[in-house]
């Protein structure tokens, strides 16, 4: 019998979703079912995870990464894999402590081990104060340094894979802002080969579904909670190509799957052509950098001396 207006194009019952390419609408039931399906496909295809991979999910607590940890914790015996969160806790009054607890709360629920590093240790203060005087700096700033906190609670914890929350809007926004930057090394860049001795395989499973599927599979799934937002959100040309994107997506559905399509050509094209500049460590701390000191160096003034 062919789906009537509003049912489920599987079951018939009343839907909640209506998705496109391929064009259906879901019930509840069927909506988590085909979005864990869809995120499980990804990491097979892409073979993100590997029997005997220790796979640390980086949790900030928020919607995504909430999603990616019971996705995941769904998926990995199956997949011969292990499990831990870990949580970066930048110091950022009347944000972090909510999101903190929400993934203390969460780990402690489904008992997966759960490590948190803090700016003010890694660094030797709290995002809130190395931003005084450059707040319109903060997603700039705090990207740079998140990076290396999440790299070295990788290292603490021995895992082999690091998996984050990036969705599909995540992951368009990016592609658009390299392109408006005119960032082609960043466009081509990889990270899920990662850099032995240095970084670990970024993956990231959840890409293939869009922002607003992540919050209904959340809502159906009795997940979801109203979280504060960081208060340096907006600051960053991210939050005028998110406005810029989501226009673009509700009146052409598809762009978004177009630019990651566009980025992934680009990056077949790229491993023929030449190849990218040798790294180099950073004369300071000794991480990887393109040039004599590193970003998180040059962030935090240190001298080196
Ligand atoms: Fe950091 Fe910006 Fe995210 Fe806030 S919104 S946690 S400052 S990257």
């Amino acid at each position: 019998m062919p789906p009537t207006e509003n049912r489920c194009s599987l079951c018939n019952e009343p839907a909640v979703v209506r998705l496109v390419e391929p064009e259906r609408r879901l019930c509840a039931s069927h909506f988590v079912e085909d979005a864990g399906a869809r995120v499980l496909a990804a990491v097979m295809r892409e073979r993100m995870i590997s029997p005997g991979d220790r796979i640390a999910v980086g949790l900030s607590g928020g919607k995504d990464s909430t999603a990616l940890l019971l996705l995941l914790h769904r998926f990995l015996p199956a997949l011969g894999a292990s499990l831990v969160a870990v949580t970066v806790d930048e110091g950022i009054a009347g944000y972090r402590e909510e999101t903190v607890a929400a993934a203390k709360d969460l780990t402690d629920e489904l008992g997966i081990e759960h490590v948190i590093v803090g700016f003010a240790d890694l660094f030797g203060d709290d995002l809130d104060a190395i931003l005084v005087g450059r707040e319109a700096q903060g997603c700039t700033v705090c990207g740079v340094l998140r990076r290396r906190a999440l790299a070295e609670a990788v290292k603490r914890v021995g895992a082999t894979k690091l998996a984050t929350g990036h969705n599909l809007d995540d992951e368009a926004q990016s592609v658009l802002m390299n392109v408006l930057r005119g960032d082609l090394p960043r466009l081509r860049q990889d990270t899920s080969t990662g850099q032995p001795g240095h970084f670990v395989p970024r993956i990231k499973p959840l890409a293939v579904l869009s922002e607003k599927e992540i919050v209904t599979y959340l809502l159906l799934r009795g997940y979801f909670h109203d979280l504060p937002e960081c208060p340096y959100a907006g600051t960053a040309l991210r939050s005028e190509v998110r406005t810029m994107l989501a226009g673009l997506e509700h009146r052409h559905p598809g762009t978004m799957v177009r630019l990651m399509q566009f980025r992934d050509g680009v990056r077949r094209s790229a491993r023929s052509a030449e190849p990218l500049k040798a790294l180099s460590t950073c004369r300071i701390c000794g991480e990887l950098t393109s040039g004599e000191v590193c970003q998180v160096c040059r962030l935090l003034e240190r001298d080196g001396t």
